[in-house]
């Protein structure tokens, strides 16, 4: 056996082993108490995967791989290194914007493989033979269709997440309609279609540049007109599409580590933006053409009105509460006060209450938000319950605080028709003996309606910002037993 055959073989194995480490780590990720472990072993798989693209190129010198992409590689891994710095810094609350801009990447680099692939086949003089193909010199229709079908998904993705990312991060916040705008974008995506499809029978470098322009443009567009608010549905969808542009460019690269990513990719995203489009019980094509939020009330009058309680008398009924459950959501992460509330439930925990947590699927502004924020304050999970597990236990709990959210714990969402927000599914606080709401003020959640469970018989509002509520609550709780003991 000949070196670069033994070495041919020694990459693509360690390209399997990448993807096992790929998937393992996926499965860990599942539970909360394995989460932190799963990410290890992909970031071990990706290490490993970069380790051997890496050094590979440098010993296959009759591979046809050009090794002027070494410079290529080292860029990419030093700014790596600094989106791994940065990484590590971005608080809790901008974490859907910095998934947003690594979506991007992943979408931008598979479309850039795609280019490099279409532009490398469009100069390339010889005979287009198997040997050709090997070595990744040209395409064969079957390889331009992959190449074309994952350029083309992966720009969309990169341009779209940045707009995304840019709506998330506040910087750009308006929502770009104009009449006629579908079918506009409608008629730039069959002339997208069309480009992709002359490319497929002839590789042309002005056709891909035309390409290329034409699907960043699309990206762009497509996300302009969708609403900040729906940005991390639209986040996850585009996490999907990476994922099988990724997987596309790994069969015209044939690598194994990347086909086997990408479809992972692929299906963990489409199987998450069904989950969270389920959860908000919007089609996901409502997320993609239609507006959403910021609307009007409700159609159903709410009767009755907000009563406001001191931090005193709240602690007075947590006081003498026996089950206690809290209900975080998206004012708990702007608060930050998941810290705070966990110090106020070991407090309860010290005086032999009962405290749960409970979460709602889509409480916050990106899947498992609230579970991250109550891992990172340290909250054991077995104080952590899903929605349908902690619904029924609301009937005997006797306080429920929740702290910054909304939209989950509106009853509209089971008695109004004509609420935006019907049909999705919600924590049934308003069952508990007594409500205690954490926000601000009379703000409204993300689907910017009326909440019938502030106006409850049993609700009382304590206004204030989530971090300064707890602190006062635990204050006030240690003042009723006189500060002794706990
Ligand atoms: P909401 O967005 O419905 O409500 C948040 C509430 O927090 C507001 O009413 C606000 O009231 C309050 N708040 C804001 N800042 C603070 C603060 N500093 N201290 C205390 N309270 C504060 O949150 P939910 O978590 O209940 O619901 C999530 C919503 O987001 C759902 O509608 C869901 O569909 C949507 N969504 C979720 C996604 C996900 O993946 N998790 C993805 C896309 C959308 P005030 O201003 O008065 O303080």
């Amino acid at each position: 056996m000949s070196l670069p055959v033994i070495l041919d073989f020694l990459a693509k194995a360690s390209y399997f082993a990448a993807a096992v480490l790929f998937i393992v780590g996926l499965m860990k990720m599942g539970s909360p108490v394995t989460a932190r472990k799963g990410i290890r072993w992909a970031g071990v798989g990706m290490v490993i995967a970069t380790a051997v693209t890496f050094i590979a190129p440098s010993t296959w010198g009759d591979h046809g791989i050009d090794q002027t992409n070494l410079l290529l590689m080292i860029i990419a891994i030093v700014l790596s290194y600094l989106f791994w710095i940065w990484g590590k810094k971005v608080p809790i609350t901008d974490m859907p914007q910095m998934v947003a801009i690594f979506n991007g990447m992943g979408g931008g680099s598979a479309a850039a493989i795609g280019a490099a692939a279409m532009l490398q086949s469009a100069t390339f003089t010889g005979t287009c033979d198997p040997a050709a193909l090997q070595a990744h010199l040209c395409l064969d229709t079957t390889y331009a269709v992959l190449a074309v079908s994952g350029a083309l998904i992966g720009a969309v993705s990169f341009s779209g997440s940045v707009i995304a990312w840019a709506k998330l991060d506040g910087r750009l916040d308006k929502r770009f309609t104009f009449a006629g705008q579908q079918v506009v974008n409608l008629l730039i995506f069959l002339g997208l279609a069309g480009l992709g499809a002359y490319l497929i029978y002839s590789l042309e470098v002005p056709i891909i540049i035309a390409f290329f322009v034409v699907a960043l443009l699309f990206g762009v567009l497509m996300t302009l007109p969708i609403g900040g608010a729906d940005m991390p549905v639209v986040i996850s969808l585009y996490n999907a599409f990476t994922g099988l542009a990724v997987a596309f460019e790994g069969y015209v690269l044939q690598n194994e580590s990347l086909i086997i990513a990408g479809t992972v990719v692929g299906a963990a995203g489409m199987l998450l933006t069904q989950l969270m489009a389920k959860a908000m019980n919007r089609p996901i094509t409502n997320v993609l053409f239609s507006n959403f939020g910021g609307g009007g009330a409700s159609a159903e009058e709410i009767k009755g009105s907000m009563k406001p309680v001191e931090a005193p008398d709240a602690a007075s009924f947590l006081y003498l509460a026996e089950r206690v459950i809290v209900v975080p959501g998206y004012g708990m992460a702007v608060a930050q006060a998941q810290h705070k509330m966990w110090e106020l439930c070991k407090q309860l925990i010290a005086r032999d209450k009962e405290v749960k947590f409970a979460i709602h699927p889509v409480a916050g502004r990106m899947p498992g938000h609230m579970n991250v924020l109550l891992a990172e304050a340290g909250v054991p999970y077995d104080l952590i319950a899903d929605m349908d597990d902690i619904n029924p236990e609301f009937k005997t709990c006797d306080v429920a605080i929740v702290i910054g959210a909304n939209d989950v714990v509106n009853p509209v969402a089971k008695t109004d028709k004509s609420s935006p927000i019907y049909g999705m599914p919600i924590l049934d606080v308003i069952d508990a003996k007594q409500v205690i709401v954490i926000k601000r003020g009379k703000g409204t959640g993300f689907a910017g309606i009326e909440n019938a469970l502030f106006y409850a018989e049993n609700c009382r509002m304590l206004y204030a910002d989530g971090q300064e509520a707890a602190n006062k609550l635990i204050t006030e709780l240690k003042a009723l037993d006189g500060g002794g003991g706990h």
